[in-house]
């Protein structure tokens, strides 16, 4: 039978990364693919203790249905914890950030309009924009992440005004790289200058290995940034807890697109992790969040260096949880993840990634999700696997 689907569904496609969570779900195989937090780290005891206390003290209100904009004490939680002036008011708790970005989508978005992404991007917000017909301009990237020059030479030459850039400035997903902080002022001052909004997607931003996270974009725009923060990489992502700040003249739209797809995020998980910051000394819990990422993703640069093959570059994250691999060679790391599997082991091939038509020989290693001994054993294994490849094509 031949549905008559909406012309968006041509558009729809399969998460590469969530296809492969069914592979890598089989204990035996080691994951370097999906971005999982490390199990071990989750704060089970809070949430367990934090759990109690939201039956015992919230009683009903728990179960009850509450207000789209979320749970105020949890809005006034995270208003007081960013890194720029934030009112209550100004906060939507959503559905995983992942549902912040399809809000935007939806009040932004019409079919064939223009997003300007960095290449490589995060997949699950490609995935949205693509399920909204978007189309790209790409902004270039290096060690430091988004060229100011680049975003402006893209802005002044654009055949229409895009209707969002979209960036992930700290510890990017897949890149891991960071925006350094005196481009940050620049590149919203460019936007601004062309007025258009920044999408700025901050789940990683808590993570930074040691020092300061430089400060948000938002900090630099009350005006013409989104900011979308999430609980899900310093608690746990099943919370599904998230939020947006955005603009004044956004806020209402966002609202009621929400209500249209679960009137509101359920009070249950919000007062969960309202409750879980009561019970854990949250400082605390980061620093070993930090520390042990950072040890791992050490562990990740050494095993690299030893085993790669020579030629292979990668970047140096200073936060987060993945390395983007770049191979000197033809290898097609899509066709090499099917060898991958067969040898337990696995990645994220880099394609999926770029809306240039790149990353055929790249690949997102994630770091974050088991110990140093276990990445080695996986590094090594995709090593031996790269060298049979390239032997085979000589
Ligand atoms: N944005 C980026 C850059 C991410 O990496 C992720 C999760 N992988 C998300 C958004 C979605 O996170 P959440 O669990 O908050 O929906």
């Amino acid at each position: 039978m031949a549905y008559a689907l909406a012309s968006r569904t041509s558009r729809l496609k399969s998460s590469a990364i969530r296809e492969l969570l069914k592979i890598t779900q089989q204990p035996e195989v080691i994951s370097l693919a999906g971005g999982l937090p490390a199990p071990e780290l989750f704060p089970i005891e809070a949430l367990q203790k934090a759990s109690d206390t939201v039956f015992r003290t919230h009683g009903p209100t728990a179960l009850q249905y509450g207000p789209t904009e979320g749970v105020g004490a949890l809005r006034a939680r995270i208003a007081a914890t960013q890194q720029f002036r934030a009112l209550p008011e100004q906060v939507l708790v959503t559905t995983g950030s992942q549902q912040g970005l399809f809000l935007i989508s939806q009040i932004m978005l019409d079919p064939g309009d223009l997003v300007v992404v960095e290449s490589p991007s995060y997949l699950g917000a490609l995935q949205t924009f693509d399920a909204h017909q978007a189309e790209y301009l790409i902004v270039q990237s290096d060690s430091q992440g988004v060229i100011p020059e680049s975003l402006e030479e893209v802005l002044a030459n654009a055949p229409k005004k895009p209707k969002f850039i979209y960036l992930i400035p700290n510890h990017q997903n897949p890149s891991g790289v960071t925006i350094e902080a005196l481009r940050r002022s620049k590149i919203v001052e460019i936007a601004e200058r062309h007025d258009v909004i920044i999408v700025e997607d901050d789940p990683y931003g808590a993570l930074t290995f040691s020092g300061q996270t430089p400060p948000p974009l938002r900090a630099f725009s009350d005006t013409h940034v989104v900011y979308l923060g999430s609980f899900s990489k310093v608690f746990a992502p099943s919370l599904r807890v998230a939020y947006a700040i955005p603009p004044a003249g956004l806020f209402k739209y966002m609202v009621q697109v929400k209500q249209c797809m679960d009137l509101q995020t359920g009070n249950l998980p919000q007062l969960l992790a309202l409750e879980t910051f009561a019970e854990l000394d949250f400082d605390t819990h980061l620093a070993r969040l930090r520390a042990t990422y950072g040890h791992r993703c050490e562990a990740m640069m050494a095993s690299l260096e030893a085993h790669f093959p020579k030629g292979s570059t990668w970047t140096h994250p200073q936060g987060g949880m993945f390395v983007w691999v770049q191979l000197d060679s033809d290898v097609n790391t899509q066709e090499l993840l099917d060898r991958a599997v067969e040898h337990k082991v696995a990645f994220v091939p880099g394609a999926p990634f770029c809306v240039d038509g790149g990353g055929k020989n790249a690949m997102r290693l994630n770091f974050s999700n088991v110990p140093p001994a276990t990445i080695e054993e996986g590094v090594s294994r995709l090593a031996n696997l790269i060298k049979a490849a390239v032997a085979a094509t000589v």
